[in-house]
């Protein structure tokens, strides 16, 4: 039988009035459901949801009290409201030049009348007539005649005679994300339909301690109340997604995401048998009594979890964060020296060309001393070349190989590769990592990061890595005095630069180029550079360092700023990762509005490194958005990389903060790993002791557990492995 007939047929008997189909279950498309035809089915798939599940567990987002209505009359003068009343008068009219289209609607009630429009949505004009009963809700404003109030684009809903008073009016009433064609009215009344006929077959997942440990109301009771909540709660706290019922759905979501986390990690630790390295070696002394400097505190510790890590036969899966300028490098050659002095090789990846050749200069520098072949792997390296340095890796005889994503190549193979480190890892994605990886057997893994990761994400995108936190700097670094500048306090910026160079220090100043293609922000970028060193500086020199030059050309940029052959460095963001030249104690930033928080602090970080007294100057120029001006106020405030994330990830929210594509942000539904915090920590805790305690969740008291991750999960098995 064709589908489209057995789809009839369900329909027939589902709109009929028959009992129940008894094979009624969650995972049936969305048409199966009472009031669902093929054209709402269409509708809702474009709301993702295709399952009767899906609908079900699409909860509101948010909730209208519609118990005791404002009386037009007494509406507040601003704000969001909601009021009800009868639908006088339907205009459409034209703006002159025909710029936009208006629909003007006058409602009334007892007390008084009230006006709504809504701007180019002419075909509401056969939606609204006079006579009608209306809800609409949205902001009120005073209009700009007569001191009348108005309403502009609000929601609204259309009243039936006859309507089910529970449902829609005299309530607090759901309010869903809806498409075109698809009313809040018609929505609301399938999901009631659907909850009165189907609400038992949502069966409880959680077992009973963790209900009782956590007071959390029934699942059943949670779904029913998410939709059509009762006198419990005010509609303050809904809004708020405060109610207990959202609490236990995103405790629930949460709880099952860290169980697969948990998992995930157990699996890893006990299935996969990693190198069990001998960790006390005399490559860690050496390096160490020959840097010019003792470890901080925190460098130390890092090193002895990285160390207790490698030391166990399990694969070490290791976070390291830290602050730009903390010394994450010292300690990636530390683990690289056990690594090789164990037999094995080490790949070290880094984002760009030219941090790959700043890590290779150093750790080239460490391991000579300790008689390893460290060999960089780069664009730079002529084609013949690179295959013979290719074969040398093949055949064992370079023991660091330091490149960028060349590395992951397929001609790349490597005799026995033990260790891969990656550098700035929220550059590269999970595919990346893992093609790494699999050039090896089981190499450990050390993946560090200076984007400072606030506590939410490391516990839901990282959770299945063990984190090092790299959180104190060295002594003798001084905080970096941080100034907003607008306009015409830029001289006083130059002649300080210029104090700065008498006293034969050095300067950034950066240039933003958005897109590297921007071919004006290019420009802009030259010709400022141009206009410094003639006009401003012609005593002194002035280099220009962007995106677009060759590598080879870079190189020699960089190498004369570094000697300091140069005295200022021009440059568009690409000084935004690596450059380390302690020497340079001014950064100014042009276009400071332009950037985001972690590129700013990313830049502020290239200065203060040597203890001498540093500025960084956000210059800001053009109009700022709110949002901009608050960037800059949080980078005054505090140089603290992890209260700049957390505000980062405030202001952008988890989706955003990585970057889409690469995030591995897991999608939630309900929860939101900032305000929802400390239920993420408890789910947390929960899910982990219970692995720990029964990692394949067979005991009986976790029978609900496993069987809902089996059936949520069961098509997305690669979300286990994933890591
Ligand atoms: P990042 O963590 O940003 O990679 P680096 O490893 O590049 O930081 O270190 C920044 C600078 O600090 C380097 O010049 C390095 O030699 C120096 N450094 C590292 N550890 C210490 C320490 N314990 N004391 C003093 N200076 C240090
Ligand atoms: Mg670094």
């Amino acid at each position: 039988m064709p589908m489209s007939e057995i789809h009839e047929q369900l329909d027939h008997s589902l709109t009929s009035k028959d009992p129940v189909t008894p094979d009624f279950v969650l995972s049936h498309p969305v048409r199966y459901v009472k009031g669902v035809g093929a054209r709402i089915a269409a509708l809702l798939a474009k709301l993702d949801i295709h399952t009767v599940e899906d609908l079900l567990f699409s909860f509101p987002y948010r909730y209208e009290d519609r118990r005791n209505l404002h009386q037009i009359a007494e509406l507040p003068e601003d704000g969001f409201v909601t009021v009800q009343g009868v639908v006088k008068n339907v205009d459409l009219t034209t703006t002159p030049r025909k710029r936009f289209r208006i629909l003007q609607i006058l409602i009334e009630d007892r007390s008084g009348w009230i006006t709504a429009k809504w701007f180019n949505q002419a075909y509401l004009k056969k939606v609204f007539q006079a006579g009608q009963k209306v809800i609409l809700s949205g902001k009120v404003k005073r209009g700009p005649f007569n001191h009348a109030i108005e309403m502009e684009n609000p929601e609204y809903e259309i009243l039936m005679e006859g309507d089910e008073e529970t449902i829609h009016t005299n309530r607090i009433v759901p309010i869903y994300h809806t498409t075109a064609g698809l009313t809040q009215r018609r929505i609301r009344t399938i999901l009631y339909h659907l909850l009165e006929s189907h609400l038992s077959e949502v069966e409880e997942c959680l077992p009973e301690e963790i209900i009782t440990t956590y007071h959390l109301p029934e699942r059943r009771d949670s779904v029913f109340n998410l939709h059509f909540p009762g006198t419990d709660v005010t509609v303050e706290v809904l809004n708020a997604g405060r109610s207990r019922y959202h609490k236990r759905m995103i405790f629930e979501e949460f709880l099952f995401l860290q169980m697969l986390l948990a998992m995930h990690r157990k699996g890893r630790s006990e299935a996969v048998r990693g190198i069990s390295f001998q960790v006390n070696t005399s490559a860690e002394k050496d390096l160490i009594q020959n840097l010019s400097f003792p470890l901080t505190s925190a460098q130390k510790r890092v090193i002895s979890e990285i160390k207790r890590d490698m030391g166990r036969p399990i694969q070490m899966s290791r976070l390291l964060q830290g602050d730009v300028g903390c010394g994450k490098t010292v300690v990636a050659a530390v683990t690289a020296g056990i690594a090789m002095e164990n037999g094995y090789q080490v790949a070290v990846m880094a984002p760009t060309e030219i941090l790959a050749e700043q890590l290779y200069f150093h750790f080239h520098g460490f391991f000579d001393m300790l008689g390893k072949k460290t060999a960089l792997l780069s664009r730079l390296v002529r084609v013949k070349e690179k295959e013979k340095l290719r074969k040398k890796i093949r055949q064992g005889e370079i023991d660091v190989v330091v490149g960028t994503q060349a590395l992951i190549q397929k001609e790349v193979a490597f005799q026995k590769l033990g260790l891969v480190i990656i550098d700035e890892q929220h550059r590269f994605g999970v595919i990346q990592r893992s093609t790494l990886m699999q050039k090896g057997r089981v190499p450990d893994l050390l993946v560090m990061t200076a984007t400072p990761i606030p506590r939410s994400l490391s516990l839901t995108v990282y959770g299945d890595l063990d984190i090092s936190v790299i959180d104190e700097m060295p002594s003798g670094r001084s905080p970096v005095k941080t100034e907003i500048i607008r306009g015409k306090e830029r001289q006083k910026v130059y002649r300080h630069i210029d104090r700065e160079i008498r006293e034969g220090r050095q300067a950034f100043i950066v240039y933003p180029l958005i897109e590297e293609t921007e071919k004006s922000d290019l420009a802009a970028a030259k010709e400022m550079s141009e206009h410094l060193a003639r006009e401003i500086f012609p005593h002194r020199s002035v280099g220009l360092l962007h995106g677009r030059m060759r590598p080879d050309e870079k190189e020699k940029i960089m190498e004369a700023f570094k000697q300091k052959a140069l005295q200022i460095l021009v440059a568009t963001t690409v000084v935004e990762v690596g450059i380390d030249v302690p020497n340079a104690t001014v950064m100014l930033i042009e276009h400071a509005e332009r950037f985001g928080l972690a590129q700013l602090h990313q830049l502020r970080g290239r200065v203060g490194r040597a203890g001498y007294p540093s500025t960084c100057y956000l210059a800001a120029s053009g109009r700022m958005t709110e949002e901009a001006s608050r960037r800059l106020s949080i980078m005054k405030k505090t140089s603290n990389g992890f209260e700049i994330a957390e505000e980062d990830l405030a202001i952008r929210g988890p989706g955003e903060f990585f970057g889409k594509r690469q995030s591995g942000m897991p999608d939630l539904r309900m929860g939101n790993i900032i305000r929802d915090i400390r239920i993420l920590e408890a789910a947390r805790k929960e899910a982990f002791s219970r692995v720990g305690q029964d990692p394949l969740l067979q005991n009986p008291e976790n029978q609900r557990l496993i069987s809902e991750i089996r059936r949520r999960y069961a098509e997305k098995s690669e979300l286990i492995r994933v890591g």
